[in-house]
């Protein structure tokens, strides 16, 4: 290697690591346009993209003194030195346009600029070329070498890549639109049904109380069942609204100061049948002597440990067992929920505080459920400014943590877990 090529190789390696500190795109790109011109001694060099729907060049990116004049024209496949690098997949190199019918005059005339030799190297991402980058004008009316073309397409390797992430990006960001655009239907869509069944649900519910009194023994049966599934409909749509409500603002908690001692009490006393059905080990553990005291809606805290305890116990097999903890720390009040049973599979664990989610497809699934229980409890405790989260193994069982402020204003610290929803 010549003490030249060395130079020149450690003037690449400079220009290669002073780009991995740009961010943005046009800026990485006219750092690259610079590089070239620099580093092959050329007047000035550009950087063209392929349009797949006119099937024709454009400039992405050319230096600032020729964009106006240039930044909407079009180069032809055919009749054009651009061109003809792209349609061939490889460098080229006048020394003289003048004697060269490929090099495309209309350019010039649009920027006033006079080319007189060029290089030219494809632009190409996962072996296709999806542009042509070139430098015009060597210095001192010299000739390109191999040399400028091994340059040019290293830093062409660098722009197409640059290009690439770009256009990834723009995918994925319009894919969060979407995304965004499909969940605010999604909610419009849950917020105004909800409304609208609640009325008639109300009715039925009324009417049938009613009826239920005036019917008597013969037809008690079908009655209960009207009133029993009017009312599981009935919180089905307050778990749907709950969570609407909070997110618009709508929803409200009325502090008092409560015992969760007490809650922890009365949730697991109202599971005790359930779980000895279900041949699970129901268990409470409380420090002894010790209230566990918060200002919280003590209702909404109620609800949130029922879905929790529910959810153990469903989601445990006969001969389980499910452990409900109550514990006081300095300024807030822990509460677990521990269980042997199936687990929750790592990929779904970031996902069960999701309105809807369930781990297993809601027509294959044995149990019940809509997939509302842990977005209501999440949404509960953090109206609260507190904070739930989930462990789990697969196969192992799973524990569901709450920590609840003891005092209105207190902060609760982020919790060390990162399955945090
Ligand atoms: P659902 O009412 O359908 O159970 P949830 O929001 O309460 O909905 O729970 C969402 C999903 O998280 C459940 O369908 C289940 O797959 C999973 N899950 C929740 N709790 C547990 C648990 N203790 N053990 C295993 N899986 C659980």
């Amino acid at each position: 290697m010549t003490v030249d090529q060395v130079k020149l190789l450690a003037r690449l390696l400079e220009v290669t690591r002073n780009l991995s500190t740009t961010v943005d795109l046009e800026t990485y790109l006219q750092s690259i346009l610079s590089a070239a011109s620099e580093l092959t001694e050329s007047e000035t060099a550009s950087l063209m993209e392929f349009d797949e729907a006119a099937q024709d060049l454009y400039f992405k990116y050319v230096p600032w003194f020729h964009r106006d004049a240039i930044k909407d024209a079009r180069i032809p496949l055919n009749g054009s030195a651009a061109g003809w690098i792209f349609l061939h997949v490889k460098p080229l190199m006048i020394d003289d346009v003048k004697k060269d019918e490929r090099h495309y005059g209309r350019i010039d005339e649009l920027s006033g600029f006079v080319t007189r030799s060029l290089l030219g190297v494809p632009l190409i991402l996962h072996g296709r070329p999806v542009g042509v980058f070139e430098v015009f004008n060597k210095a001192n009316s010299g000739n390109y070498t191999e040399e400028d073309a091994l340059v040019l397409e290293t830093l062409a390797s660098l722009a197409a890549t640059a290009m690439q992430n770009e256009m990834l990006e723009s995918t994925m960001q319009s894919s969060q639109d979407e995304a965004r655009d499909l969940d605010r239907l999604k909610n419009e869509f849950i917020a105004i049904t909800s409304h609208e069944l609640r009325t008639p649900l109300g009715l039925i519910l009324g009417h049938s109380t009613f009826l239920r009194e005036l019917v008597g023994n013969e037809y008690e049966e079908q009655v209960d069942a009207i009133i029993r599934n009017a009312s599981k409909l009935k919180e089905i749509i307050e778990s749907l609204s709950s969570v609407d409500n909070y997110q618009t603002g709508g929803a409200s908690i009325r502090s008092r100061k409560v015992s969760i001692t007490r809650i922890i009490e009365d949730v697991s006393a109202s599971f005790r049948d359930v779980a000895i059905q279900k041949g699970v080990a129901l268990k409470v553990e409380l420090e002894r002597g010790q209230d566990l005291l918060v200002d919280a809606d003590g209702s909404k805290v109620a609800i949130v440990l029922s879905n929790l305890v529910k959810n153990a116990i469903t989601f445990t097999n006969e001969g389980g067992h499910v452990i409900i903890r109550g514990e006081q720390q300095p300024d807030f009040v822990k509460v677990s929920i521990e269980d042997d049973g199936l687990g929750i599979p790592l990929k779904d664990l970031p996902h069960v505080f999701e309105r809807f989610y369930q781990v297993e497809s809601h027509l294959t699934r044995r149990h019940g459920g809509m997939g509302l229980g842990l977005s209501v409890a999440k949404v509960m405790i953090e109206m609260h400014g507190g904070r739930i989260w989930a462990e789990s193994m697969e196969g192992l069982g799973s524990t569901f943590t709450f920590l609840l402020p003891v005092g209105k204003t207190s902060n609760v610290p982020d919790p060390v877990n990162p399955f945090v929803e």
